[in-house]
């Protein structure tokens, strides 16, 4: 039986000893807000087949009631998680250098993280598809969101980009993980793997996963009962920053 206990203060002394730390997220962190994994959306060939280009434009009602359902409701009702907001709140007191990110939700930048590397873009740019006018998360709470400028039909950047690594994101999360002395990985199924191997790593998830050979500390339990109770060990706050 592990003691999840010890493991908590571990975990604090971990990031008491270290300078750089770097949090690598998966969909496991954003799991309790009820927004779907790419394993579950692949899964279901209902989600799967309405989440294309193709869905959108022949059918928008139809496509962004599903987009809601899975997606928008719960990132606007559910918000970011206590996991998200910890990861913020150590940012703000500078305990932690950054997040990299394979998540498209935004919610960690809604929780307050403000150095954090989206590698498959986010749902913060939408682009008209006829103009080609950017716009922010927003304008997805419309029922079926059109360009304000033109009328054009808008679409999610992530689904625009069918999953692919965005450039300037990915450099951006390779120089904060070249510098990182610490990486504790969250809820990530390893779709980001470039860890420095001179850092000591941490995997929180409830599952094994491929970093439990790299980990110095692994903590197999729910990442928001990880964060409360790490929390309450450093006296930080649950909550965002922005509210
Ligand atoms: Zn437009």
């Amino acid at each position: 039986m592990v003691n999840h206990t010890d493991s908590i203060a571990q975990l604090a002394t971990l990031i008491k000893n270290h300078q750089h730390i770097v949090a690598l997220t998966g969909a496991g962190i954003s799991a309790a807000a009820g927004i779907p994994t790419l394993e579950q959306i692949n899964r279901d060939s209902s989600i799967a087949a309405n989440f294309s280009e193709e869905a959108l434009e022949a059918e928008p009602v139809s496509f962004y009631a599903h987009f809601h359902q899975a997606f928008i409701d719960p990132i606007f009702n559910n918000g970011p998680t206590i996991a998200h907001n910890v990861l913020a709140q150590l940012e703000h007191r500078h305990l932690l250098d950054g997040v990299v990110t394979t998540n498209v939700d935004y919610l960690h930048e809604q929780a307050g993280s403000q150095q954090v590397a989206p590698i498959w873009s986010s749902l913060n740019i939408n682009h008209c598809l006829d103009c080609g006018r950017i716009y922010p998360l927003s304008i997805l709470q419309a029922s079926v969101p059109h360009c304000p400028t033109c009328g054009g039909l808008i679409s999610p950047d992530p689904l625009f980009r069918h999953i692919a690594t965005l450039p300037a994101e990915r450099a951006k999360a390779d120089d904060c993980m070249a510098s990182a002395d610490l990486v504790l990985v969250i809820g990530s199924n390893g779709y980001y793997d470039n860890v420095g191997r001179t850092a000591t790593v941490v995997d929180i998830n409830p599952k094994p996963t491929m970093f439990d050979r790299q980990a110095t500390l692994t903590i197999h339990q729910d990442a928001n009962a990880v964060f409360t109770k790490l929390a309450t060990n450093l006296h930080l706050p649950t909550t965002s920053i922005t509210k």
